[in-house]
């Protein structure tokens, strides 16, 4: 991943003060130091002429470093804002809260539409990252279950929309219950389980995933996914849910919005139906922060939008003929894994070396429209190998193409599709947060009493250092993992005893 480098944190100063002082307070000094011992004593005229250099350099050095450094800036409030601690919003006391919401399928570059007025003011108050880049496959369960426990499809084990587990003998199917809700599919602990483990309430509105884990942990609301239910409805659940006594009230709640990502399976990304249901959704993230901030809880509530990944348009697709490179062998695929990629197994009387051979030879001679990998070859930035649920071959098509049969054909394909490499911009997901969170990485990054001046600032951002201030004073980060969500909130909750995650621990740090 293309980590961001290091901002104009609070750590920075004190590396250019070092540098800064290094000259006027030691080279500079030291030799007169060493002539005084060797000469024992010395004239008039030196000790003035060494008094005037020394205060010339420190006059100098303080005002070189002052255009430099302010003096550090103590405590942000909103850092001590968590755990127990408690905040009124005038009338009624409250936890530190954290809002998560997945718009499914709003690609990155949505944002620049100009059809998202009110999430693009929201991010101008608060913050967003040119994208989040989804785990590998770029589809819709692997990329929520790794947002809720910061972990890639390999370890937490929900490998595709559908797979085959050679263990259990068993399929995932991603739209059954039966199956879906089984939690031996979900390895990993969702932030749900996490928060509920250290006494937190939280509220779980139709996120993709099991009500339970193996461990029997719930989140403490649930409200299982329904088709169709309108924005407006989810936006009174999320608000009863704020509005209910601080003894019941959750601190950590969840919600999930599947309409764009339909939008744009059925008209492709550039359509007006995705625009318009853009629109719509953006319209929800206007009302949501309205009534966030007609209750006062804006220094309160950390709401957090995110997607689990893009969307390309797949309407003029070229076809890769599965039966044709594989001939006879085709028949003998007894497991189709995941889509658009292809996750095969063969029945066991089947030649598997012959057919890996055919699907070898056969993309080469594509250059590059497809790849054929094994576990052992699969690249290193997918972390998708090693695990018995991962079917032993995957082929995975590029954008602009599909793997099909002449049986098949165009059937079920749409204008629309994500699973792609990941990090194709067209797969890359949104980042918008806005609370007492992003007040804080504003202050260290903007405010007077933030820790760098104004020059300094101009001097960072020379080029891009992992933060750009646009014209109109939105602060952007640089793309990251979607795996770092999970430390994200469980920091904002001021959650300590975490777990296991893919994501680094310090990716945080130096916002906090
Ligand atoms: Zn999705």
């Amino acid at each position: 991943m293309a980590s961001p480098s290091p901002p104009a944190s609070s750590r920075k100063p004190y590396e250019e003060r070092k540098e800064l002082d290094g000259p006027s307070e030691s080279e500079n000094w030291k030799p007169e130091t060493e002539q005084e011992d060797s000469t024992h004593g010395l004239s008039r005229n030196r000790i003035i002429c060494t008094a005037v250099c020394l205060i010339a350099l420190l006059v100098t050095g303080a005002f070189v470093r002052s255009l430099f450094v302010e003096p550090p800036a103590t405590t942000h409030p909103n850092l001590l804002f968590h755990g127990d601690n408690v905040r009124s919003n005038g009338t009624h006391d409250f936890k530190r809260t954290v809002l998560i919401v997945s718009i499914d399928g709003l690609r990155a570059d949505y944002l620049d539409r100009g059809l998202t007025p009110h999430l693009l003011d929201i991010s101008k108050q608060g913050l967003r990252a040119k994208a989040m880049v989804p785990v590998f496959p770029t589809l819709t369960f692997p990329n929520h279950w790794a947002l809720m426990t910061g972990l890639y499809a390999e370890s937490h084990g929900v490998v595709g929309n559908n797979f085959w587990d050679p263990i259990s003998q068993s399929e995932f199917h991603y739209n059954q219950i039966e199956s879906a809700w089984n939690p031996a599919w979900w390895l990993g602990e969702p932030m749900w389980e996490t928060a509920v483990k250290s006494g937190i309430i939280t509220a779980n509105l139709m996120w993709p995933g099991p009500p339970k884990t193996t461990s029997g942990f719930s989140s403490t609301y649930f409200v299982p996914w329904k088709n169709k239910v309108p924005l407006k409805e989810k936006l009174d659940q999320l608000l009863q849910w704020i509005d209910l006594p601080f003894e019941e009230r959750p601190q950590l709640l969840m919600a999930y919005e599947p309409s764009l990502d339909q939008a744009g399976h059925k008209a492709g990304p550039y359509s007006a139906l995705v625009n318009k249901t853009l629109t719509q959704v953006d319209i929800f993230a206007k009302d949501l922060h309205t009534a966030l901030k007609e209750r006062n809880l804006t220094e309160i509530v950390d709401v957090v939008f995110v997607s689990d990944h893009g969307m390309t348009d797949t309407s003029h697709p070229e076809h890769i003929y599965m039966d044709d490179i594989l001939g006879e062998g085709y028949a003998s695929i007894e497991h189709e894994d995941g889509w658009p990629a292809m996750g095969l197994r063969f029945s066991a009387n089947a030649n598997v070396s012959h057919n890996l051979e055919l699907l070898r030879t056969a993309a080469a001679a594509s250059e590059g429209k497809f790849e054929v990998y094994t576990h052992e070859t699969m690249p290193e930035r997918y972390h998708f190998s090693g695990v018995e649920r991962i079917a032993p071959i995957y082929v995975v098509p590029k954008i602009g193409y599909i793997l099909t049969t002449h049986a098949e054909g165009d059937v079920g394909i749409n204008k629309g599709n994500h699973g792609y490499d990941n990090t194709e911009p067209a797969m890359h997901a949104m980042f918008v947060a806005h609370g007492p969170f992003s007040a804080v990485v504003k202050v260290l990054h903007q405010g007077p009493s933030g820790s760098l001046t104004r020059l300094a600032r101009r001097l960072l951002s020379r080029p891009n250092k992992g933060w750009h201030s646009t014209s109109n004073d939105t602060y952007v980060m640089d793309k990251f993992e979607n795996v770092q969500i999970y430390s994200l909130v469980m920091r904002l909750l001021g959650v300590d005893k975490v777990a296991p995650t893919n994501g680094s621990s310090a990716f945080w740090d130096k916002y906090f």
